[in-house]
């Protein structure tokens, strides 16, 4: 398989080649020059396999430049009861007859960012290996992604990552979970500033071009393509759970903020998977549900951007959402070009129309939905759901069909947002095993003020 540009650059790339950069030298994200078709046959196979011979059997369709025998051997250390606690790794819970949460948030961060990023951290090592090259990952983090990040390389030989965080701003959990690494290849940089003060720092770095090739920097961002083919999988995981036979149709209801998560479901939609509907569920942020209901897209400045109770979906603009407008114009680079050289744009009418052949519909949540349906769920099913969940499943409960299926991604276990959980149900959320008292850990964190010339000294003394 070859992979081409969003923006209309022709020339095409291999797998490897891609998965250790960033955008496409056009400024287009990447895409597989086709979605591979999956026939009847091929999914009543692929129903009886174990979730990492799935995950190989698909990752093998758009990479060929990885021997099979390596890649089923990378899909079966990765995706193990072990890490993601289950056999199933992305279990079904039944709500109702038809209406269930696929939990994705079972591996070691519990949030669903562990899926894709545990597979990187191997596919990383693997190709950095071959290679005989190493990286250093320069990251910011206000919680979610740099933690998946750290647990994804940590040990891992050929790669350090260095993740700057708002010095005592995420909460005492995440902290936790991040600074109490040892491993000597991970560094944790606490910046004596807010988050976009990282993120200047990060942009900084990246954009002093002789350092960046001097010390090998690189990212693990959203818009890597095999984190969202990683992602592909448990679409299929979760409709062979809730299905006898590739008749039935299901409908997918996605927490979505970067577009990642659902732009998968997408991609196996593209494939053949029977889905009937993709629903978008954003929060207060919703520049994602206006463009599905009215053909606008207009990304928001900072000072626009709310800071909510599922901060994890807090975006201004939605990083992955190039790649579905790109299938959406008739894989016309040029149109997608102009379109996201502008600051914000409207769909004509033939184009906004052509939406609903794709199975896109969407949805929005607010604080008070997401503490209400916390409580509903705890009342109804004595079960605790964290804030983005809460706002997929008040969105999917709006937009299902009652005679379709819909499973509801679960992206976060509640342990992660305890303040959101204490004032829905007034008490602390359940904390998986072996989780109690990480907060006394000893820490390994760097405190430094936000200066670009401190940061970079650091890197520089321990690559
Ligand atoms: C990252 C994240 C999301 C948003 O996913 P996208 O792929 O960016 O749309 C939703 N919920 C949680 C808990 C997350 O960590």
């Amino acid at each position: 398989m070859k992979y081409i540009s969003t923006r209309g650059d022709k020339t095409e790339r291999g797998f490897s080649d891609i998965l250790l950069e960033g955008l496409a030298p056009d400024g287009g994200l990447y895409l597989p020059k086709s979605y591979p078709q999956v026939s009847d046959a091929t999914l009543t196979r692929w129903r009886a396999l174990p979730y990492a011979d799935l995950a190989f059997e698909i990752l093998s369709l758009y990479i060929d430049d990885i021997p099979a025998d390596d890649l089923r051997d990378i899909t079966r250390k990765v995706y193990t009861e072990e890490v993601f606690g289950t056999k199933e790794i992305t279990p079904l819970t039944w709500l109702g007859e038809r209406i269930a949460l696929q939990g994705l948030s079972n591996g070691p961060t519990l949030a669903f960012k562990d899926m894709a990023m545990q597979l990187l951290g191997a596919l990383f090592e693997y190709e950095l290996g071959r290679r005989g090259q190493t990286l250093n990952i320069l990251g910011a983090t206000s919680g979610d992604t740099g933690s998946a990040a750290e647990y994804a390389m940590r040990g891992r030989s050929g790669v350090k990552v260095f993740m700057l965080s708002p010095n005592g701003r995420m909460s005492p959990f995440q902290q936790a979970q991040m600074f109490s690494l040892q491993d000597a290849n991970i560094h944790n940089i606490a910046v004596e500033g807010v988050f976009d003060d990282c993120q200047d720092i990060v942009k900084a770095v990246s954009n002093d071009l002789a350092f960046k090739r001097e010390h090998r920097i690189g990212t693990v961002n959203s818009i890597n393509w095999a984190r969202l083919l990683a992602q592909v999988v448990y679409y299929f995981a979760g409709y062979f759970q809730a299905t006898k036979s590739n008749d039935e149709k299901v409908s997918f209801t996605v927490p979505s903020g970067n577009f990642g998560n659902v732009c998968a479901g997408h991609v196996a939609r593209q494939m053949g998977l029977p889905i009937a509907k993709l629903v978008v569920a954003t929060n207060e942020n919703d520049v994602l549900d206006e463009f599905f209901r009215t053909g606008a897209y207009r990304p928001r400045g900072t000072a626009d951007t709310h800071e909510t109770s599922s901060p994890s979906m807090d975006i201004s603009k939605a990083s992955n959402f190039e790649r579905f407008v790109f299938d959406l114009l008739g894989r016309d680079g040029s149109r997608v070009k102009q379109y996201f050289s502008a600051s914000r744009f409207v769909l004509g009418a033939e184009e906004q129309a052509a939406i609903a052949g794709f199975g896109f519909v969407s949805g929005r949540s607010t604080h008070a939905d997401r503490v209400a349906m916390i409580r509903r769920r705890h009342a109804e099913h004595g079960v605790v759901i964290d804030p983005h969940t809460a706002d997929g499943l008040k969105v999917a409960l709006e937009q299902r069909d009652p005679s379709v299926t819909m499973l509801v991604l679960e992206t976060a276990l509640p342990a992660k947002f305890a303040a959101t959980i204490v004032e829905a149900l007034g008490s602390e959320p359940p904390r998986p095993a072996g989780l109690e008292g990480i907060e006394q850990l000893p820490k390994r964190v760097k405190v430094m003020p936000a200066d670009v010339a401190q940061v970079k000294a650091y890197i520089h003394a321990h690559v």
